[in-house]
């Protein structure tokens, strides 16, 4: 049979009887047991520096980069290593870190279960030295020839190997991948020796991979919890909004129809007209709660069409301005504005959502501004308020789903927290931007850009 690898001799020689080996120890020249003695003092101390590189605030690449430098500079003999991590998604092995490689077409492999060295030694989960060309090349006989010439590229060589060590990076039966190390020029350049301190190494690594996804795990969750507590009290203000709304228009349909009381015109026109404005409300409420879910199922499509901005701007303006008679809005755009490429019933949305916000937000009235800048490669709108403002850190998250100021001085407005998100998401899917200024208790201007129609701005190119 031929020596196929050395996996269970490998197993074995980490139990080697303690009292065999130090009368093996006892038994070597002095000068040999000085050289062994400085060489375990130098794994040493590699091994401390690793472990404390691999607590530094880092991302995880960067910090399996830093230990594979360090262990390169200790094992002289290796002249490449790569640190394969599997994806379960993929259900493949990638590489995650690597020294001595191309790192763009090393990025390009992906490995099977069982698949060349890697594979083997993930599914042993035991350590494996190869230490001649003809044992490297029998373990990567099942290499895909995809892979292969990857590799080939990544190492800048064609041929295998000259020998090779790997181990399995592992926690408590936890496994993440593979720490290969490989001699490229040089013939049988491991020895059984440097698996404790590979092995060592592999496993300070795999700690740090660990605590990584722990934390990855626990900082999912915590956002998961937060999003749902989130999701939860919109869903409760979203009720009582839809509820006052709707107990209204009970209330006045129902005066409307007892038959013991004669309404006068007046006022079964003024019942009608209230159920008219709360029925506007309602409808406003549950077409935003629909866009947000079209939203977040990947349903925003717009079909952009040569835009006049002007015209929708004036539109826009002129169903709140009817809405609103403590507001006065002017829109400013220049006589010669361009076409713009945009899809007419996602950009009213954008309108609606900042104009009603426009007003909502100056409860005490005042002047909206509604204006049109034309530049080389875009436009750009803008909807200034003389309103409550808005504070510098409530700026931050402002476009950000649910999110709703703290500080309405005092007054109480209703929302949601989903008209910018959409908003957003609408100039976005448009290849534009949207961004807003403000000053607690002066007011606000939202900015949004949109693309010009393509011919436009190839001749402004
Ligand atoms: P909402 O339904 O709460 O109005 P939006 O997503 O439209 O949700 O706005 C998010 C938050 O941003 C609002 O709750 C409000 O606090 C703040 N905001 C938006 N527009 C203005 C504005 N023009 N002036 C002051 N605050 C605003």
């Amino acid at each position: 049979m031929p020596p196929l690898s050395r996996i269970d001799m490998m197993a074995t020689l980490t139990i080697e009887d303690p009292s065999i080996a130090s009368e093996r120890a006892e038994n070597r020249p002095e000068e040999d047991r000085s050289n062994d003695r400085l060489r375990l003092e130098s794994e040493l101390r590699a091994l401390t520096e690793v472990a404390k590189t691999l607590t530094a605030p880092l991302e995880l690449p960067e910090l399996l980069e830093a230990a594979l430098q360090r262990m390169a500079q200790e094992l002289e003999p290796a002249e490449a290593g790569v640190i394969m991590l599997w994806d379960p998604s993929a259900g493949l092995f990638r590489a995650a870190a690597s020294i001595g490689f191309d790192r763009e077409a090393l990025g390009r492999i992906g490995i099977r279960s069982g698949e060349s060295i890697t594979g083997k030694v993930y599914d042993s989960g035991k350590p494996l030295l190869l230490e001649n060309p003809e044992s490297v090349a029998q373990a990567m006989g099942n290499l895909r020839t995809a892979n292969l010439s990857y590799l080939q590229q990544a190492r800048r060589k064609d041929g295998i190997p000259q020998s090779c060590l790997a181990v399995p990076l592992q926690v408590e039966g936890r496994r993440f991948g593979v720490l290969v190390l490989q001699t490229l020029h040089k013939p049988a350049a491991f020895a059984y020796r440097d698996l404790p301190f590979v092995q060592s190494l592999a496993d300070l690594i795999a700690l740090a991979i660990d605590r990584t996804n722990l934390q990855a795990q626990a900082d999912a969750s915590r956002q998961a919890r937060q999003e749902e507590h989130m999701r939860s009290e919109v869903m409760a203000a979203l009720s009582h909004q839809l509820r006052m709304p709707l107990s209204a228009i009970k209330g006045y349909a129902s005066a409307l129809l007892l038959d013991e009381l004669n309404w006068s015109e007046a006022k079964r026109r003024e019942f009608l007209e209230m159920i008219d404005e709360e029925c506007d409300g309602m409808e406003t409420l549950i077409a935003e709660m629909l866009d947000s879910a079209l939203i977040d199922i990947g349903q925003l499509k717009p079909e952009p069409q040569p835009l006049r901005l002007p015209r929708l701007a004036d539109e826009m303006s002129g169903e709140v301005q009817r809405r609103s008679e403590q507001h006065s809005l002017l829109v400013d755009f220049p006589a010669d504005f361009p076409l713009v490429e945009a899809d007419p019933h996602w950009i009213k949305q954008v309108f609606r959502n900042v104009l009603d916000n426009a007003v909502k937000y100056s409860p005490e009235g005042g002047l909206i501004v509604v204006r049109g800048e034309a530049r080389p490669a875009d436009v750009l709108v803008s909807v200034a308020d003389q309103g409550l403002g808005i504070s510098p850190e409530d700026l931050i998250p402002l476009f950000e789903k649910y999110f709703r100021a703290r500080y309405h001085n005092g007054y109480h407005i209703g929302g949601t927290g989903l008209g910018l998100p959409i908003a957003r998401a609408i100039v976005e899917a448009h290849g534009g931007r949207i961004w807003a200024d403000s000053k607690l208790g002066e007011g606000t201007t939202v900015y949004f850009t949109l693309p010009l129609l393509p011919t436009l701005a190839e001749e402004a190119a």
